[in-house]
């Protein structure tokens, strides 16, 4: 089975409205997939279908091959679920909870004591197995949250924002622990408004926007929605003089503007004439203190797609 999730037309209603407004898509086993859009996309709506904790309105989702309606038991055994919200005790040590976690899904014995020592490794949290949550970071949390949801080695993961509020190092904990994880044998979906994050980690990326499926593919085949542009900012002194106009006359230039004492300038990549633009601002007699370059991204495709920003 090379498909370990397929969704048919899937919607869901909440009254009136619609969260999720008729998607399909396939999920292919042992990889990772990024489930990405701004907040009110329908990523924790899909996410909850998938977990089998709400009924769609209407469409087929089969996992493992078994239909969500009917083989529940069976989908049930075999995911692992890192919810949104926090799913942990404060008051009882980390490995207790990782142990009570072990127990709903019947693990027994001396495989509890080694899935939950191998859980809390992955998360790099086994030198606290001791501590209470309640003593843990929000980041720290997380990570032990996510322990929880894989201790029983579930072949499908389902992650709902895994990172959000947390620290750099954690978080770069959690994307290390997610690509373990694959590596594993297992196969993640993981949903995310934060673009650099599934840019470093997923196979394949869904984009949804207002419920419905606005792109998907590899992070390449998403890149061909734009255009191959570098926007460079260069910070500038003794710039009064700058004539943008100029700027905008040299070859391979899309666009060119001033804001205070940065100059911004995007290129077609292909035409790059980076040497040209700060020859120009030389003769203009500017002095560049510094200059960053960014590339087209995912963020770029998505305003290109919606006209909104991922962060609105
Ligand atoms: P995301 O996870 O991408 O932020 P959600 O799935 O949480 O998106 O929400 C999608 C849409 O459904 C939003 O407009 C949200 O307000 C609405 N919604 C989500 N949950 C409920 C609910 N329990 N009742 C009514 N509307 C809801």
């Amino acid at each position: 089975m090379n498909h370990i999730v397929e969704v048919e037309h899937l919607k869901k209603h909440y009254n009136e409205k619609a969260a999720i407004d008729g998607v399909s898509f396939e999920v292919n086993k042992g990889e990772i997939l990024g489930l990405l859009g701004p907040n009110g996309a329908g990523k924790s709506t899909m996410i909850n279908i998938l977990a089998t904790v709400l009924s769609p309105t209407s469409g087929n989702v089969k996992i493992f091959g078994y239909d969500l309606k009917k083989g529940v038991k069976h989908i049930k055994q075999g995911i692992g679920i890192v919810p949104q919200d926090l799913a942990i005790f404060e008051e009882i040590s980390a490995e207790k909870n990782v142990q009570f976690f072990a127990g709903l899904y019947n693990l027994k014995g001396k495989t509890v004591d080694e899935q939950v020592e191998e859980a809390l490794r992955l998360v790099r949290l086994y030198d606290r197995k001791d501590d209470k949550p309640k003593t843990f970071s929000g980041g720290m949390k997380r990570r032990l949250n996510i322990a929880c949801g894989i201790v029983h080695r579930p072949q499908l993961i389902i992650m709902d924002e895994p990172t959000v509020g947390i620290d750099p190092q954690s978080r770069n904990h959690i994307l290390e622990s997610i690509k373990t994880l694959k590596d594993n044998g297992a196969t993640i979906i993981y949903s995310t408004h934060y673009m650099e994050e599934v840019e470093a980690i997923a196979d394949r990326i869904i984009i949804m926007n207002e419920g419905h499926i606005i792109a998907q593919g590899t992070n390449k085949d998403l890149h061909q929605h734009v255009k191959d542009e570098t926007t460079y900012a260069f910070h500038l002194t003794q710039c009064e003089r700058v004539n943008v106009n100029l700027i905008h006359q040299i070859e391979g230039v899309i666009n060119a503007h001033l804001t205070g004492d940065t100059l911004e300038v995007t290129v077609d990549q292909s035409k790059d004439n980076l040497s040209g633009i700060i020859a120009t601002l030389t003769t203009e007699g500017c002095q560049i203190v510094g200059m960053t370059s960014k590339k087209a991204s995912l963020e770029t495709v998505f305003l290109e797609l919606t006209g909104r920003s991922l962060r609105d």
